[in-house]
Formats: C-alpha cells, sequence, structure tokens
C-alpha cells in the first residue's frame, strides 16, 4: 500500500515537475500541425534556446540559441517543409577548450510523405530529405530533423579566430597548458 501510494505520488511530481512542462513546451513548438494544410500553406516562427538542444544530451553544447522559421504547403499528396534557420551555438574551442560561439544559418528543404519507405519506387534516388509519416498523422514532429540541420550548419573546425594583428585569440594559458602536456 505503502508503495502504491510512493507510486502514484512520484507519478505526479513526474508529470507535475516544471521542467517536464518545459521539455513538453519545447517539442511542441517544433511540431507541424497537418490538417490546416489542406486548405491553406502554415508559417511558423519558432525562437529556440538552450532547453530545446537540452533534449538531445550533447555534452559538447553549452548555450545555444535559434532564430528557426517552419514553412510548410501541401501539393498532392506531398508536404514540402522549408527550415531556415540562423543562430549561435557555444561548443569548446578545438585548440584551446574555452567557449567559442559559432553562428549557424541555412536552409534546408523537406518532403513529409504518407506511408513507408519501401512504398515508395525511387527510394534511395532522392536528392532532398524525405520523412515518412504514419497514415492519419496529425502532425510532424520536426525535433530531430531541426536539430540536427542546426547541428550540421556549425563548422567542421571549430577555433577561436585572430585579432586585428594576427593573434589568436585562444586563451594563451590554456593553448599552452595543452601544448605541454
Ligand atoms: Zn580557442
Amino acid at each position: 500500500m505503502i508503495a502504491e501510494c510512493f507510486l502514484v505520488v512520484y507519478i505526479f511530481l513526474y508529470f507535475c515537475h516544471p521542467i517536464y512542462g518545459i521539455m513538453n513546451e519545447v517539442q511542441n513548438q517544433v511540431k507541424l500541425p497537418l490538417s490546416n494544410l489542406e486548405r491553406k500553406a502554415e508559417r511558423r516562427e519558432i525562437r529556440l534556446n538552450a532547453d530545446f538542444f537540452s533534449l538531445f544530451d550533447n555534452s559538447e553544447i553549452l548555450d545555444a540559441y535559434a532564430d528557426v522559421v517552419l514553412e510548410a504547403k501541401k501539393v498532392a499528396e506531398t508536404i514540402s517543409v522549408v527550415v531556415s534557420f540562423e543562430g549561435e551555438i557555444t561548443v569548446p574551442c578545438d585548440r584551446c577548450l574555452e567557449a567559442l560561439a559559432v553562428s549557424v544559418r541555412g536552409e534546408n528543404a523537406l518532403s513529409l510523405r504518407f506511408g513507408e519507405a519501401e512504398d515508395s519506387d525511387d527510394w534511395g534516388n532522392e536528392e532532398e530529405d524525405v520523412m515518412y509519416l504514419n497514415r492519419g498523422a496529425g502532425e510532424a514532429d520536426l525535433t530531430v530533423y531541426v536539430y540536427e540541420s542546426l547541428c550540421l550548419a556549425m563548422p567542421i573546425q571549430r577555433v577561436h579566430g585572430d585579432d586585428a594583428e594576427g593573434n589568436s585569440l585562444c586563451n594563451p594559458e590554456m593553448t599552452k597548458y595543452i601544448k605541454d602536456s
């Protein structure tokens, strides 16, 4: 009986926990409702902050924000989505490990289709990104797609630049420490 009481309290606290609420809210922003697309195109502007990035448990991302615009329209059986974004992701510098804010910006096109990937004859010949949705799905969860778009927009090399005199803006003590160790 006591154990059951604990379970009820635990479940109650879990769903009322502020973090749970925030995470749900964050993720709901990136879910695209599909029901209205039969009638009109959808445009949604979202400001994503560190809460969104923390959904993915990537310890490399120290801080981040991004302004994302989702534009969706339905043409025949396909929903075309354009994801444009502009923001900043703070990661450790490759050279000195101190925080480095890198700008990310880009525009990706995604097609949403209904059914299984195997249904499609031309699967594998796609040049565009395609996401398959269950038939009758009421919304498309673009959380992973948007996250990956932002991460892939980061430069491969993430190093502090130089100042006007050509001196590295890396933390010199850290650079020396890493070189010596
Ligand atoms: Zn650096």
